[in-house]
Formats: C-alpha cells, sequence, structure tokens
C-alpha cells in the first residue's frame, strides 16, 4: 500500500475509494458522507483537512469537542460519535448537529428532557448491537423494536436512522454481515413502525468501503485520514487533565 503523506493526500485517497465503492453498489458518491474522525487530533490537523475541503467532522469526548470546535474555523461542521454521557448532554446539543451513538431509552430520554429546557431540537442515531459478548453499549435488535414506539414519541428528537460498531474481525470482509444486518433491522423498522430512517452510520478506516456496498450513507474515517491515534490525547494548551 502506497504510504500518504499529507491529510489532504490521504483525504483525497478516501474520498476516491468513497466513490468508487459508491460506484460499485449502484449508488452515487452524493449519497454518502464521509466523516472525518478527528479525536485526539489537534484544531491544526483539522484545518488541513479543511482547507483541502473535508467539512464534516466527528468527535467522541464532549469536553475535547468543546475545546477544539472554537479553534476551528465556523465552516466546519460537527458529529458527536461516541458515548454520550448524562451529564454531558447539556453541554453537547449546541455543538452537534447530528448525535451518532445514541444507546439507550434512558438516554434518549434525558435527551428529550434536556432539549426541551435548551430550546434544542437534535436529531439523533440509534446504535444499535449486533453481537452480544463484544459490545458495551446499544440496543438489541429486539430491544429496539420493542422499544420503537416509545422512542418516536419523543417530540423534541428526530430519529433519522441506525448506527452499529460491530466487533472487529480479522479480515474487512468479515464485517460484511453485520453491516447487511444493521441494514435488515433498518428496512423491517421502516415497515414494521412506517417511519423514515434514511440514515445508516456504519463502516470505519478498514471496512468504510464495505459498509458503502452494504448501504451505509455515514462512514466514520479517522485512522486512514488523520493517522494513528495510539498515545494520543489533545488538549487545549492550559488544560487540566480532566474529562
Ligand atoms: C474512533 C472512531 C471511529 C474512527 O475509527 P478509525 O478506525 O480510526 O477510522 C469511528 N467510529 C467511532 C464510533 C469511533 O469512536
Amino acid at each position: 500500500m502506497k504510504v500518504f503523506s499529507s491529510v489532504a493526500e490521504r483525504l483525497e485517497a478516501i474520498v476516491s475509494a468513497v466513490t468508487a465503492a459508491a460506484q460499485r453498489a449502484g449508488r452515487t458518491a452524493a449519497d454518502i458522507e464521509l466523516v472525518a474522525v478527528s479525536k485526539t487530533h489537534p484544531p491544526e490537523a483539522v484545518m488541513e483537512a479543511l482547507h483541502a475541503g473535508q467539512v464534516l467532522f466527528g468527535e467522541s469526548r464532549v469536553q475535547e469537542a468543546r475545546a477544539k470546535i472554537p479553534l476551528v474555523s465556523g465552516r466546519a461542521r460537527w458529529h458527536f460519535i461516541g458515548h454520550l454521557q448524562r451529564n454531558k448532554i447539556r453541554q453537547a446539543l449546541p455543538l452537534f448537529e447530528l448525535f451518532h451513538g445514541v444507546d439507550s431509552l434512558e438516554t434518549a430520554r434525558d435527551i428529550q428532557r434536556i432539549a426541551t429546557e435548551e430550546s434544542q431540537r437534535p436529531t439523533v442515531l440509534l446504535e444499535v448491537k449486533l453481537s452480544e459478548e463484544s459490545q458495551k453499549f446499544g440496543f438489541t435488535p429486539d430491544q429496539l423494536r420493542e422499544q420503537m414506539e416509545e422512542l418516536l414519541a419523543l417530540d423534541r428528537l428526530t430519529i433519522g436512522g441506525l448506527m452499529c460498531i460491530p466487533p472487529p474481525q480479522p479480515k474487512a470482509e468479515e464485517m460484511r454481515p453485520f453491516f447487511a444486518k444493521l441494514r435488515e433491522l433498518r428496512d423491517r423498522l421502516q415497515t414494521e413502525c412506517r417511519v423514515g430512517l434514511p440514515q445508516l452510520s456504519m463502516g470505519m478506516s478498514s471496512d468504510f468501503p464495505i459498509a458503502i456496498e452494504e448501504g451505509a450513507t455515514l462512514v466514520r474515517v479517522g485512522t486512514a485520514i488523520f493517522g494513528d491515534r495510539s498515545g494520543k490525547a489533545w488538549r487545549p494548551t492550559g488544560a487540566t487533565g480532566e474529562e
């Protein structure tokens, strides 16, 4: 594999790969949004991607995002892709246009309550746990089918679709059944609940082309754009280690 040297070059390669995967699946690149996952990377890296034409970024920690977002041009758009802790909802609401990982009815109810108090109308995706053993967060498919009606009744929330983080597999191709399962669950919920769930957030650096072939509308790519995160943590200068 070619070693790319800059964020701009890697981004270009990812955008090409998104387009190629879309074409293989008979879709168009315009149906898929690339979320550049900038967690642990400094605002300078985000600016580099922004100058290269990427405007949508993903963060998974509210404190980090709260410090980083004001240091990046207002042209950037932000999605929250992590597990949203209850005590961070109020801070998070005004920062993000989409919350990918709403993983329980309790969290959804908390968002409803706080969004009402804060006059916000967040759009969320519901995180689905597709494998029992290895995932901490998310609705099981059965839970989702049982709780969907109650979720849809939370009138401050727009439920845009589903999201998953399947357990990593040795080969990218082995991720395909998980992605297919999320799409099938989405199709089933749409019919059973008579609701539109257009968004499927699935696929990361190592498997996003397969996710696109299986219907992803949002792919969350970090490492392949910004490089390795191991041992990295960005904090604003002068900040303490508190989260
Ligand atoms: C970190 C993260 C990603 C990006 O992962 P890469 O393998 O670096 O592309 C995607 N989704 C979520 C939820 C993440 O936390």
